[in-house]
């Protein structure tokens, strides 16, 4: 039922709540600091890596979990730190992918068919991504993977068929 705005009530009728945090806030930096280093610091970092062509990840010295992209606690242990960064080999295969025929969004989001992929490095995080130069139909789970870094030092990563000749 609606009712009109009036003292001691939000004047939105259907009473959303409205979180504290935004994610604008996130790009702002205002985001949790873990042991003295700011999440926003290891965020640009990570989104750096990117740029100059390296897949960064963090590593937990308690349980030596390696994660990507980095969060402010291990997903393994659950501790808070502390994390050392480590350089990815690039080596990957795929874990799980699906095919897509159908486009939701116009260039230059890919185009169907195209490939969503859940992506394990050699070093054990996952990530979903997608599987580039390739035909869709051809892939199969456990293939060898490279990565393809975004055009013009944007802060993505793709992955492709590995190929010996490349
Ligand atoms: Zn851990």
């Amino acid at each position: 039922m609606r009712t009109a705005a009036g003292p001691g009530r939000v004047a939105d009728p259907v009473g959303v709540r409205v979180p504290d945090r935004h994610l604008g806030d996130l790009r702002e930096g205002v985001v949790s600091t873990v042991n003295g280093e700011p999440g926003a610091e290891r965020v640009r970092h990570h989104l750096d890596g990117l740029r100059e062509r390296e897949i960064r990840i963090i590593r937990c010295a308690a349980c030596g979990r390696a994660q990507f992209p980095p969060r402010s606690a291990c997903p393994s242990c659950h501790a808070p730190g502390p994390f050392a960064w480590e350089r990815a080999s690039g080596q990957a295969t795929i874990w799980s992918f699906c095919v897509f025929h159908k486009a939701y969004l116009p260039p230059p989001a890919p185009q169907p068919p195209y490939t969503v992929a859940v992506v394990e490095l050699a070093e054990g995080p996952r990530l979903v991504t997608n599987i580039v130069d390739a035909d869709p139909h051809t892939l199969r789970i456990g293939d060898a993977l490279e990565p393809v870094f975004g055009p013009g030092g944007a802060p993505e990563v793709r992955f492709r068929p590995r190929r010996a000749d490349r």
